[in-house]
């Protein structure tokens, strides 16, 4: 079996090192201003919202990063609880099967046990944002023209992960008492991808009524 690379540097299971913007840079300014309105209390649903004069790419590249660090970790929480064993396919129930395909190793989608698949899945999305050719950082390097594809593409995939964890490790999210964190989360993610219509909708069926606490008395 295939080893990623957190199975080779990180044999502890330590989290992989975060990926950070650059004080001094624009997207670092981006970062925080996402940051400060997030920790203001602002409806989340306010809070996805462009802010006025940014560019739509910048605040998708700013977001993607963040959806990426804080769904790694959040996972990373609870692999010990995700096995070859509990969890020998990457599904989200019953009725949804992940299969896994990239450009390198895996170019027909492939059956992958669930801790198999988020490894390779954390890889390929860190590759993607160190890559300066799709994730440009350098000031006046623009960005590529399928940017906003490829995002799409991080952030169905990244869905799934909430997707495996609500459905599978529902009570360890609990017994973790981090059920308030990750579903936090979950809506700052999913108010994300709604208002910029990134995930087709077909993506968003698992959870259409997870996680059971926050939807209750919501429109939607
Ligand atoms: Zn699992």
């Amino acid at each position: 079996m295939a080893l990623c690379l957190k199975q080779v540097f990180n044999k502890d299971k330590t989290f992989r090192p975060r990926k950070k913007f650059e004080p001094g840079t624009q997207r670092f300014e981006l970062y925080k201003k996402a940051q400060a309105s997030l920790k203001s209390g602002l409806d989340l649903k306010a809070v996805v919202q462009l802010p006025p004069g940014e560019s739509i790419n910048d605040w998708i590249a700013v977001h993607v990063v963040d959806f990426f660090n804080r769904i790694n970790l959040i996972y990373g929480t609870m692999s010990e609880y995700c096995t070859e064993k509990s969890c020998p396919i990457m599904s989200g129930g019953l009725k949804y099967e992940y299969r896994w395909q990239d450009d390198s190793k895996y170019k027909k989608p492939t059956k992958l046990s669930a801790p198999q698949y988020m490894c390779m899945l954390m890889d390929w999305i860190e590759m993607l944002i160190n890559n300066e050719d799709i994730f440009p950082t350098r000031i006046g390097v623009p960005f590529p023209k399928q940017f906003q594809q490829v995002c799409t593409k991080i952030l169905t995939r990244l869905f799934r992960v909430f997707v495996h964890v609500y459905i599978h490790h529902f009570d360890s999210i609990i017994n973790m008492g981090a059920e308030a964190h990750v579903n936090t989360c979950y809506k700052h993610f999913y108010y994300f991808i709604r208002e910029f219509s990134l995930v087709d909708h077909r993506e968003l069926e698992p959870l259409v009524r997870m996680p059971q606490g926050w939807r209750r008395g919501q429109s939607e």
